[in-house]
């Protein structure tokens, strides 16, 4: 528990400091990515745009870390709703498979009945997404990722109860040294220029603002199972009935199919 809070007044500093930092660095980005497609005139020699060029790749690289540290420190509101983890699974998956490509079967094993939580959707998707991308990149040879869920077992009136998500994969697993560091913000082992560190240390602060807790089972050559344990939303069907399902991109747009 100690350990837990240590991490979670850790987090928040870090968050903090990283959104702050973050809303400066993009606009000088802006500045920098501006300039540079500005100079990479097509007149200049070869050997010139291929310099622009790396001028160009860093900036983009640097977008997308500042957008991660942005995400990280969380300052999108936050829009609790009852959602059933089965729908959002399912959801997600056509976007999974895509993500993950070809090499990596995705498979989705789901409870049989509605796995009711009250939470943030799209936070709970970046959670998926994740851990998903994470096992992607510990399956460099290819492999499956099995998304589950799970609903409570029956506790006495009163006890929590919490449903669960799992996010499983037939990969390279961590050793006991990595598995310990791997919720520290910024810690990664896939190197600066692929790795931010940040991916895990969202998705643990997301669990725990949801009231949930997260475990990981992993040993070197094993694979991974990472647990998402969420509160079990008990009035679930009822209110399921009432919430409307999420209407598609072409309802949104006024019932005209469009291409994206
Ligand atoms: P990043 O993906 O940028 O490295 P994360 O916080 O998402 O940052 O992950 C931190 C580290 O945890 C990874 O670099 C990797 O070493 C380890 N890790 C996370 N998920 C897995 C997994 N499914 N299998 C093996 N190692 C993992």
């Amino acid at each position: 528990l100690e350990e837990q809070l240590r991490q979670s007044q850790k987090m928040e500093a870090v968050g903090r400091l990283a959104g702050g930092v973050a809303h400066d660095f993009n606009n000088l980005l802006t500045i920098i990515r501006g300039n540079a497609e500005l100079l990479r005139s097509p007149t200049e020699d070869a050997g010139d745009s291929a310099l622009f060029d790396d001028l160009l790749l860093a900036a983009d690289r640097a977008t997308a870390l500042v957008r991660q540290l942005l995400m990280f420190s969380r300052r999108q509101p936050v829009r609790v709703e009852v959602l059933d983890l089965n729908e959002v699974v399912t959801a997600l998956s056509g976007l999974l498979r895509r993500l993950l490509g070809e090499r990596v079967s995705v498979e989705t094993v789901l409870a049989p009945v509605p796995v009711t939580v009250r939470t943030d959707r799209s936070h709970l998707e970046q959670v998926i997404l994740n851990l998903a991308v994470n096992a992607r990149d510990a399956m460099p040879g290819g492999g499956t990722v099995t998304v589950g869920t799970v609903v409570p077992e029956r506790a006495p009136p009163g006890a929590p109860r919490f449903a669960q998500l799992t996010v499983a994969d037939t990969g390279t697993g961590m050793t006991d040294e990595v598995k310990g560091q791997i919720f520290e913000p910024f810690f990664t082992t896939k190197g600066p220029d692929k790795g931010t560190g940040l991916g895990l240390a969202t998705v643990f602060g997301i669990v725990e603002q949801a009231g949930g807790r997260i475990k990981v089972e992993s040993a070197p050559g094993a694979g991974t199972t990472f647990r998402v344990d969420l509160p079990w939303w008990e009035g679930s069907a009822s209110v399921l009935a009432r919430t409307p399902a999420p209407r598609s991109l072409a309802e949104r747009r006024g019932g005209r199919a469009v291409s994206v």
